[in-house]
């Protein structure tokens, strides 16, 4: 066994050893590892300084208590966690997740992802993720915002505009970042660098809502056009019906192309001459309600229920936006077999390692996470700049830097796929190109 392979071995068997029960973590840091033993072997100063050994332990990660009072007046209690994992390149940057599976592992997994994603999109920005397991499905307004401060009286003693910038994620769009930022102020004073995401009449940039949407297109657009092919006339499934979904299928639309389907946790959507990303958005960001209520509005559309991916129906490009492993390896067989060329990943590590595997055994082109949907955090480090520099930047300028952020990650992906032995894994490339950024500021920095 080579010098490299011994210690990615002994490496993840530490994380083993020291983290048994978080599944989500060892399986982020497994597909990593997995694609990283080239620059290791090119660059044996990693493997002398641990520099693994270091990347993977969070730089800090905090638990904290959020207590609240509910609408019939009972005390709630719920975790919250902040993981700064890494500011090699900058201050810790990444979203809140409020969702009820949230937990170490899952804001660790993310975390981790993080770093690399925000390398590649080759602005100064760490890595980091926090979240809590309050659930904000049938809360009323006033709860979210009892919650949400009692939230940021705590979490505001960590955090600064240098020094690690949150933002949202899943159950966490405009209405909590406005609690959010709210309350911060009122702890502190107007800094309105300190969270990204924010509404547009205090600070926000325009292009922030679409950017994670319209920058899965950019970099799947790129890759197509690298292939030799365009959107135009491509047929789309896209899962989950949230900022990230109903900005793709947008997106999507105007490239050309025709989604099939969107989709929430109890079922999807199907309608073969087109999603209406307009209705999806007044359902589920206007009125908080579930995507069984599009097809009552949209008469050629019909509901189901159950997983998108089990459903049966040719298609060329499958965009999961919902959450992570939402595709296992039944289904991502069922992708090959309805004739999917690209999978891209809007949502954070939505295909299971073994899924991932068939996606690569059948040759498909594989477009991971930290590359394909680094367009909101990236647009987040426009927000930041914006605010230092006290400036608002049009829509069409912020959308254009996206789209040369996106075609520049999807082309030094796959240029360091071919640096490093492995052309078309964009997989492995991705990871490489994010890697090498962080590990060169790590190694200047000294242990
Ligand atoms: N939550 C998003 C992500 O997974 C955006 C983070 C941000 O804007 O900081 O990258």
């Amino acid at each position: 066994m080579s010098k490299a392979s011994e210690y990615l071995e002994s490496v993840q068997k530490l994380i083993e050893q020291r983290d048994p029960n978080q599944p989500e973590f060892l399986e982020a840091v497994t597909n990593f590892f997995t694609t990283i033993k080239p620059v290791l072997e090119k660059h044996p100063e990693y493997v002398e300084s641990n520099l693994l050994g270091r990347l993977t332990e969070p730089e800090r990660a905090f638990q904290f208590r959020v207590p609240w009072v509910d609408d019939q007046g009972q005390v709630q209690v719920n975790r919250a966690f902040r993981v700064q994992f890494n500011s090699a390149i900058g201050p810790y940057k990444g979203g809140l997740r409020f969702h009820p599976t949230v937990n170490l592992s899952i804001i660790k997994f993310l975390g981790f992802e993080q770093i690399f994603k925000n390398s590649l999109t080759g602005l100064p920005i760490g890595g980091g993720k926090g979240g809590s397991d309050f659930n904000p499905k049938g809360k009323s307004d006033g709860e979210v915002m009892r919650f949400t401060q009692s939230f940021m009286t705590e979490l505001q003693k960590h955090i600064g505009p240098d020094l690690d910038v949150p933002a949202g994620d899943i159950g966490v769009g405009g209405r909590e970042i406005g609690y959010l930022y709210g309350q911060y102020k009122r702890l502190n004073g107007s800094q309105n660098g300190i969270l990204t995401g924010k509404g547009l009449s205090y600070g926000g940039s325009l292009a922030r809502t679409e950017a994670t949407g319209f920058g899965l297109l950019y970099y799947v657009d790129a890759m197509l056009k690298d292939h030799g092919q365009t959107l135009n006339n491509k047929k789309v499934k896209v899962s989950g019906a949230g900022n990230v979904a109903i900005y793709a299928v947008q997106k999507a639309a105007e490239l050309g192309a025709t989604v099939l389907t969107v989709s929430d946790s109890n079922g999807f959507v199907y309608d073969e001459n087109g999603i209406d990303y307009k209705v999806v958005q007044q359902i589920k960001e206007v009125e908080r309600g579930r995507i069984k209520d599009y097809a009552d509005r949209v008469k050629t559309a019909t509901y189901h229920e159950g997983s998108v991916w089990d459903f049966d129906v040719d298609y060329d490009l499958a965009l999961p936006c919902a959450t992570q492993n939402e595709i296992d390896a039944k289904q991502a067989k069922l992708v090959v077999k309805d004739g999917a060329q690209l999978v891209a990943a809007g949502a954070n590590m939505p295909s299971t390692p073994e899924a991932v595997k068939v996606f690569r055994d059948a040759n498909l082109l594989y477009g991971p996470a930290k590359a394909a949907n680094a367009g909101g955090v990236a647009v987040s480090a426009l927000e930041m700049s914006q605010n230092s520099a006290r400036l608002s930047w049009t829509f069409e300028d912020v959308d254009q830097r996206l789209q040369k952020i996106m075609q520049n990650i999807y082309q030094e992906s796959a240029d360091a796929a071919k640096e490093y032995g492995v052309e078309g894994d964009y997989l492995a490339g991705a990871n490489i190109a994010g890697f090498l950024k962080v590990a060169d500021a790590m190694m200047a920095q000294g242990i």
